[in-house]
């Protein structure tokens, strides 16, 4: 075996490149080690047939202070979907857009909001629920926790606002119906889609880590695809990794999803939600609004659909759309009953769409049970440090602060 590196990184999703470049900035030597055939984790984005599918859908908020410690936001090209939802109620539907970023679409908001989607009483028990969030972040923070369904009985909100918009919405950013999850966070991430404009890259989610993979090679990581490590094993004063190419370093940090902790540390592992994502082709002759629109009478598994290339047009081929619908994986369903709603939502066009692929994900996100716990500790001994988004929340900014805290606690500075 060779002379030991400093530091080897297990895994290169967003949490292990962020780490490695931080590190190899520091001058140390840095060796990523991944068990698939290119970086990302869960942030991987396929062509197929002239469409771009993200493995799941899942967006990107600028408005993360990591993503822009980590990377220049503008280097994503990112195409931000309208601040808003469309609603299907039965037959109609309708608008609900953000009034100062859309003015366009306030007549349509308007009727939106008179249509029974928004009584008054929903509207002071959502500033009850959501105005602390914006205008003190930390008392949030730092305050009682509950579920989100607690904290929305408590404010009283109560009515269709909650039924046919929040649960639908949040459910699907969640990968979960509010009932287990921590009110602090999800209410903390409702700012940021309050505040910030979230989308996708042109080019798809893989061009987050991508980036951070060329800054990490650029800082002097040699990262390695297609190397699973199979043993994490302390020896001394060295950690030997096992697998198809055994190397020792000084230290490493594990950077693996949470599914794949305890096989190699003893961690337990965090129990995790799934999600499911169908990819359809269209014709020209897709919907036109591009809305993430939710089910507010949730009459099927799909939690939200979007017609991605309306806001991204590099998501799909010249003369067609790409049409995202995605379920909680324990709701998982069968194409017809999937299309059926889709028709709802949709139209009857929906019914001819190609389908292009289905993406199941069972460990897509970490559970965020309260109390929410800021920070676990990263460093588990010695000479073995962990990373990923388990360690702080379920998201892409968790995934890129763990990482930040990895390499300082490897620095010394943790
Ligand atoms: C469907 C879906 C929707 C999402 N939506 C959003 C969203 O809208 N907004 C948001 O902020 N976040 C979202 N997320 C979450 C976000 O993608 C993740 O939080 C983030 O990508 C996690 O990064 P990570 O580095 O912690 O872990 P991962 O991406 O899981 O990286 C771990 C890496 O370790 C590798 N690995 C595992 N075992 C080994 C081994 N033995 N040897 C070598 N390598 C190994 C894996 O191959 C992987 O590359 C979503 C996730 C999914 C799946």
């Amino acid at each position: 075996m060779t002379a030991p590196h400093d530091v080897a990184i297990v895994g290169a999703g967003l949490a292990g490149l962020r780490a490695a470049t931080l590190l190899a900035r520091a001058g140390r030597d840095v060796v990523v080690l991944e068990a698939g055939d290119d970086v990302g984790g869960r942030q991987r984005t396929d062509v197929v047939d002239g469409f771009r599918l993200d493995r799941g859908f899942q967006v990107l908020n600028p408005r993360y202070d990591a993503l822009a410690r980590a990377v220049d936001p503008a280097d994503l090209d990112l195409r931000p979907f309208p601040v808003g939802v469309r609603v299907v109620r039965g037959l109609r539907s309708d608008v609900l857009a953000h009034p100062l970023r859309h003015p366009g679409m306030l007549p349509a908001t308007v009727a939106g909001a008179f249509s029974g989607l928004v009584s008054s009483a929903d509207v002071v028990a959502a500033a009850r629920w959501l105005l602390p969030a914006i205008v003190r972040p930390a008392s949030v923070v730092n305050g009682p926790d509950k579920t989100l369904h607690e904290a929305w009985d408590r404010a009283g909100l109560t009515g269709p606002l909650r039924r046919a918009v929040l649960e639908p919405f949040l459910t699907g950013v969640l990968a979960d119906d509010g009932d287990a999850t921590s009110a602090a966070y999800a209410t903390l991430l409702a700012r940021l889609f309050a505040l910030g404009r979230p989308g996708v890259p042109t080019a798809g989610v893989a061009t987050l880590p991508r980036r951070l993979a060329e800054l990490a090679r650029a800082a002097g990581a040699d990262i390695r695809l297609s190397r699973p490590v199979e043993s994490v094993t302390v020896r001394g004063d060295r950690v030997d990794l096992g697998g198809a190419e055994p190397l020792s370093a000084r230290e490493v940090i594990v950077a693996v999803g949470g599914e794949a902790l305890s096989g190699l540390t003893g961690e337990p592992a965090p129990p995790m939600r799934g999600l499911q994502t169908w990819w359809f082709g269209t014709g020209a002759e897709a919907p036109a609004s591009a809305l993430l629109t939710v089910d507010g009478e949730r009459s099927g598994p799909i939690v939200n659909s979007v017609v991605m290339s309306r806001t991204a047009p590099g998501y799909a081929p010249a003369g067609r759309h790409l049409v995202a619908a995605s379920c909680l994986l324990r709701d998982a369903a069968d194409e017809r009953t999937v299309r059926a709603q889709l028709t709802r939502m949709w139209g009857g066009e929906a019914a001819s769409w190609e389908l292009l692929r289905r993406d199941d994900i069972p460990h897509a996100l970490p559970a965020l049970a309260p109390p929410m716990r800021h920070a676990s500790p990263v460093r588990l001994t010695e000479r073995v440090v962990v990373a990923g988004d388990h360690r702080e929340t379920p998201s892409i900014a968790g995934a890129l602060v763990s990482g930040e805290r990895a390499a300082a606690a490897v620095l010394g500075q943790g």
